[in-house]
C-alpha cells in the first residue's frame, strides 16, 4: 500500500514539476530519473549522474519534502543510484524534441507578455530598429539575418527581442523559437556539459527556426562558450534560420573573435537610441494608461522632461507614482510628482519663480519693502531695485512681457524692456550689481 503510494506520489510530483518547469529543463533533469525500487523504506531512484541528483535536491527540496515527508531526522525517503545509461538518453532526446515543437504556450518561450510591438512606442530614436524588427518577425530568415540590435541600458532592446518572438509565435505556431539570454545559453551549456548531454543541446539549438539571444556582451572573455555559440550561430544561419541578437555595443566594439564579429555584421546592425522628449511623453502616457493611471499632459511632460536617460527609469517613475497615488488616494499633481519622484528627477526641479518671489528676494537684497517696489515711487532707492526685479522677471519667468509688466503695479511692457536693457548694460561694468543679482537669483532658486 505504502510502496504503491510512493510511486504514485513520485508521478504526482513529476506532474507538479512539469507545470513549473520549461519542457527543456524538465526533459534534461527530471525525465531521466527512473524508479528502480519502491519499498517501505522509500523510493530508490536511478539517476544518470550525480548532477541530476543534486539538481533535484537543490531545486526541489521544499516540494520534495511536501510530497515525501522526511523522517524524524529530516531525511527524505529517497535513495539514489547512479546508473550508466547511454542508450535511453537518445530516446529521451527524441521524445523531448517533439513536445517543444507542439507546445502551444508562449510562456514556454519565456517571453515577457508586456513586450509586444503594440506596446513599443515609436519615435525618431527607435523607428528604424522597430521596423527592422517587424520585418524580421514577418518573414523570419528571409530579410535581415542576423538582426543585431544594440544600444544603452533600458532603451528597449529586450522589449523588441521579445516582440519579435511574440509576433512570430502568433503567426506561426509551428516555428520553434528559443529566446534566451546569453547567460542562459552559457548556463545551459554548463549544465549539459556536466550531464554529458551536450549533443542533446546541440541538436536542440540546431533544430530551431528562430534564435533570439539577449545581451551578447556577456559572451566576451568566455572563449569556450563563444566557440560553441559560433557553431550554433553558423549552423542556423546556414540553414536560413532567423537569429536576432541584442547587445550594449555594436559588434565592432565587442571583445569577441573577429570571425564571430564579422558574422554578426552579416545582416543588419541597428542602433536603438535615447528617445526624444516627445517620445518620452508618449511612453509615459502609454505606460500610465496601461496601469489605469490618469496623468494630465502637463505632468507627463514634466516627468518626461526630468527623467530622460532611459525608458526603464521612466517606467520606474510611473510605477512609483502609481503606487503612491493609489496608497494615499491622491490625484497626480505637480506637487505629488515632485515629492514622490524627488530622487529620480534628473535635476532638482526649480522652485516655481513668480514675480512675487522675485520682489521679495530683491526687496531683501536692497533692503527695501515689497510694497515700495510695487508702488509708483520714483525715488532712486526704490526705482533701481524695481528695475532689477523687472530684469529678473524677464530673465527667469517664461510668461508674456505684458503680463509680467502688469504685475509690477500696472507697468507697461516697454517699461519692462527698458528696465531690462538698462540693468543688463549696467551689469557689464558694475561688479557689485552683478554680485547682487547672482545672489538674488541663488536665493530664488534654493
Ligand atoms: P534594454 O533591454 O535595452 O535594457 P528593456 O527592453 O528591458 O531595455 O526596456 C526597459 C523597459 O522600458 C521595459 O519595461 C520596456 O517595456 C520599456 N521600454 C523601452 N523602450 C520602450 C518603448 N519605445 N516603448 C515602450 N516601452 C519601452
Ligand atoms: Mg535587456
Amino acid at each position: 500500500m505504502l510502496t504503491l503510494n510512493l510511486e504514485s506520489l513520485w508521478s504526482e510530483f513529476l506532474d507538479f514539476v512539469k507545470t513549473k518547469q520549461s519542457i527543456v529543463e524538465y526533459t534534461n533533469w527530471l525525465a531521466p530519473i527512473r524508479i528502480l525500487k519502491s519499498s517501505e523504506k522509500g523510493l530508490v531512484l536511478g539517476v544518470p549522474n550525480i548532477f541530476v541528483q543534486e539538481y533535484l535536491l537543490e531545486n526541489y527540496s521544499k516540494e520534495l519534502a511536501n510530497f515525501f515527508p522526511p523522517d524524524n531526522s529530516g531525511n527524505l525517503p529517497l535513495f539514489f543510484i547512479i546508473e550508466e545509461v547511454e542508450e535511453p538518453k537518445q530516446e529521451i532526446v527524441e521524445e523531448a524534441q517533439q513536445p517543444v515543437i507542439e507546445r502551444d504556450s508562449v510562456f514556454e518561450l519565456r517571453l515577457n507578455r508586456n513586450y509586444t510591438f503594440e506596446d513599443f512606442i515609436e519615435g525618431p530614436s527607435n523607428q528604424f530598429v522597430k521596423s527592422a524588427a517587424i520585418g524580421v518577425a514577418m518573414r523570419p530568415g528571409k530579410t535581415y539575418n542576423p538582426l543585431f540590435i544594440h544600444g544603452g541600458v533600458g532603451l528597449g532592446k529586450t522589449h523588441l527581442l521579445h516582440s519579435i518572438g511574440h509576433f512570430i509565435h502568433q503567426n506561426n505556431k509551428k516555428l520553434k523559437i528559443q529566446c534566451i539570454t546569453t547567460e542562459g545559453f552559457i548556463n545551459d551549456l554548463v549544465e549539459h556539459l556536466k550531464s554529458k548531454s551536450i549533443d542533446q543541446m546541440k541538436r536542440f539549438y540546431r533544430s530551431l527556426d528562430v534564435l533570439l539571444v539577449d545581451d551578447i556582451q556577456f559572451l566576451q572573455g568566455r572563449q569556450n562558450f563563444e566557440e560553441e555559440f559560433s557553431q550554433t550561430f553558423e549552423a542556423l544561419i546556414n540553414q536560413g534560420k532567423q537569429i536576432v541578437i541584442t547587445s550594449d555595443k555594436p559588434p565592432s566594439q565587442l571583445r569577441l573573435s573577429e570571425r564571430l564579429t564579422a558574422r554578426m555584421e552579416w545582416g543588419l546592425v541597428a542602433n536603438i537610441g535615447v528617445p526624444d522628449l516627445e517620445t518620452r511623453v508618449a511612453i509615459v502616457q502609454h505606460k500610465a494608461d496601461k496601469k489605469g493611471l490618469k496623468i494630465p499632459n502637463s505632468i507627463a511632460f514634466f516627468i518626461a522632461e526630468h527623467v530622460f536617460s532611459n525608458v526603464r527609469q521612466l517606467e520606474g517613475a510611473i510605477n512609483r507614482l502609481g503606487a503612491y497615488c493609489r496608497m494615499c488616494g491622491m490625484d497626480i499633481t505637480q506637487e505629488v510628482v515632485e515629492k514622490t519622484l524627488s530622487e529620480m528627477l534628473q535635476f532638482v526641479p526649480k522652485k516655481r519663480i513668480t514675480v512675487e518671489s522675485i520682489l521679495k528676494s530683491v526687496a531683501s537684497m536692497f533692503n527695501v519693502r515689497v510694497n515700495d517696489l510695487k508702488s509708483t515711487s520714483r525715488t532712486k532707492e526704490i526705482a533701481f531695485p524695481r528695475q532689477v526685479a523687472m530684469y529678473l522677471a524677464k530673465e527667469l519667468i517664461n510668461d508674456s512681457l505684458v503680463k509680467l509688466a502688469s504685475s509690477f503695479g500696472g507697468k507697461t511692457h516697454s517699461t519692462l524692456i527698458h528696465s531690462w536693457t538698462k540693468i543688463k548694460k549696467q551689469m557689464e561694468n558694475d561688479e557689485k550689481l552683478r554680485r547682487q543679482i547672482t545672489m538674488t537669483k541663488q536665493n530664488l532658486e534654493i
